[in-house]
C-alpha cells in the first residue's frame, strides 16, 4: 500500500539470483485506481528478492500493514501471481473482488498479474494464488522457490490469500502428479498429500470466531488433503463438503491464509475479502446495501441449497 509521505519498503537483492529465474522479466504493473480506467500503465519494475533457500518457517502473527501511514493508504498493491498457471474456476475474481471493495471505500487499487517468466514484487500489500492442475502446480512451486519474491514479501508483513493449489504451495510440501512429495515456500506450516478420492462439489463452513467472518460458501475441486502444525490455526469447521479433510477447511496464522474454496471465495464471501483488506487499510466502513445485493442474493442461494442458510 503506497501512503502518502511514506517510502516503500524494498528489498535488497544482493545475494546470488536462483539458478531457475536468471533470465526471468519483471511482473507488469499496471494501475487501476478509481480515477485512472485508462489502461495499464507503466511504473517502476518490482523488485525481488534473491537469498538463498531458508527451511519452511511460520509467520509471526497479525502486525499493522507495511506503508500503512497514519491517515490511511492512498491504494492497496494487489499482487495476482502465476495467472499463467494458477487460475481455475474464476480465481481471478478474488483480485477483481478486493479491488471493488477497496475502490468503493474511496481506496485505489493497483493491480500486478505477474505471470511465471515474471519477477514477483516484494512490495505488494496482498498477494493472490489461485488454483491449479497438478503439472502446473509443481512448476509454480519450483518457480516460486527459485524467485523468493514471494517469501521475502511474506517476511515483510504482507498478506498473502491462496486458493486450492495455491494453498498446497505456500505449504511445506504437496503431493505431485503421482503422490510424490513436493517442497512447498513453507510459508505456512501445513503439509498437503494425495488423499484417497476427489472432493468435488459445493462446501460450506464456519469461520473461526477470532476472524469475524460470516460463514463460508464455495466450490471444491482437489485430490489433496491437508495437515496443520501445531500454530496454524484452521480457517473454519466444514458444516459440508471436505475441506482439509478432518473436518477443517483453509488455514490461517498471522496475514498468511489458505482455503479450498474457489468459488470465486471472495467473491462469495466478502466479508473475507473485507477481513484481507482491514488488515492492510484498517478498519472498513460497512458499504451500501445497493452496492452489495447481488453478492447477498448468491450467497444466500448456495448456503440454503446446502442446508446452511446465511447467518
Ligand atoms: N492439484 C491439487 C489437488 O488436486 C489442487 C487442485 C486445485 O487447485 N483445484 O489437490
Amino acid at each position: 500500500m503506497s501512503s502518502e509521505g511514506q517510502g516503500r519498503h524494498r528489498m535488497g537483492s544482493k545475494s546470488p539470483q536462483g539458478p531457475q529465474e536468471s533470465q526471468e522479466s519483471q511482473g507488469s504493473q499496471e494501475s487501476q485506481g478509481p480515477q485512472e480506467s485508462q489502461g495499464p500503465q507503466e511504473s517502476q519494475g518490482p523488485q525481488e528478492s534473491q537469498g538463498p533457500e531458508g527451511p519452511p518457517r511460520s509467520r509471526g502473527p497479525v502486525r499493522p500493514g507495511p506503508g500503512h501511514g497514519a491517515h490511511g493508504p492512498s491504494a492497496i498493491r494487489l499482487v495476482w501471481v502465476y495467472p499463467d498457471l494458477l487460475s481455475t474456476y474464476g480465481d481471478r475474481g478474488n483480485l477483481l473482488m478486493l479491488a471493488r471493495r477497496a475502490r468503493l471505500r474511496g481506496i485505489g487499487a493497483e493491480i500486478a498479474e505477474v505471470n511465471s517468466d515474471q519477477r514477483v514484487p516484494v512490495d505488494g500489500d496482498i498477494y493472490l494464488l489461485g488454483g491449479g492442475e497438478d503439472l502446473p502446480q509443481v512448476l509454480a512451486a519450483r518457480r516460486l522457490r527459485a524467485g523468493r519474491g514471494l517469501s521475502a514479501a511474506a517476511d515483510r508483513g504482507a498478506v498473502i490469500f491462496a486458493v486450492c493449489a495455491g494453498y498446497q504451495i505456500i505449504g511445506a510440501e504437496f503431493g505431485g502428479p503421482e503422490g510424490e512429495p513436493v517442497p512447498g515456500l513453507g510459508l505456512l506450516d501445513i503439509r498437503s498429500a494425495r488423499g484417497e478420492r476427489r472432493g468435488v462439489g459445493e462446501i460450506t463452513a464456519d469461520v473461526d470466531p477470532a476472524l469475524g467472518v460470516e460463514r463460508l460458501t464455495g466450490f471444491e475441486n482437489h485430490q489433496g488433503v491437508t495437515r496443520r502444525g501445531p500454530e496454524v490455526k484452521p480457517l473454519a469447521t466444514v458444516l459440508t463438503g471436505v475441506g482439509n479433510g478432518d473436518g477443517t477447511e483453509g488455514a490461517y496464522y498471522g496475514r498468511v491464509v489458505g482455503t479450498y474454496l474457489h468459488g470465486p471465495a471472495l467473491v462469495r464471501n466478502p466479508s473475507l475479502a473485507d477481513l484481507l483488506l482491514s488488515w492492510v487499510a484498517g478498519p472498513l466502513p460497512a458499504l451500501d446495501p445497493q452496492q452489495e445485493d447481488l453478492v447477498l442474493k448468491l450467497r444466500g442461494e448456495r448456503l440454503a441449497a446446502q442446508g446452511a442458510p446465511a447467518q
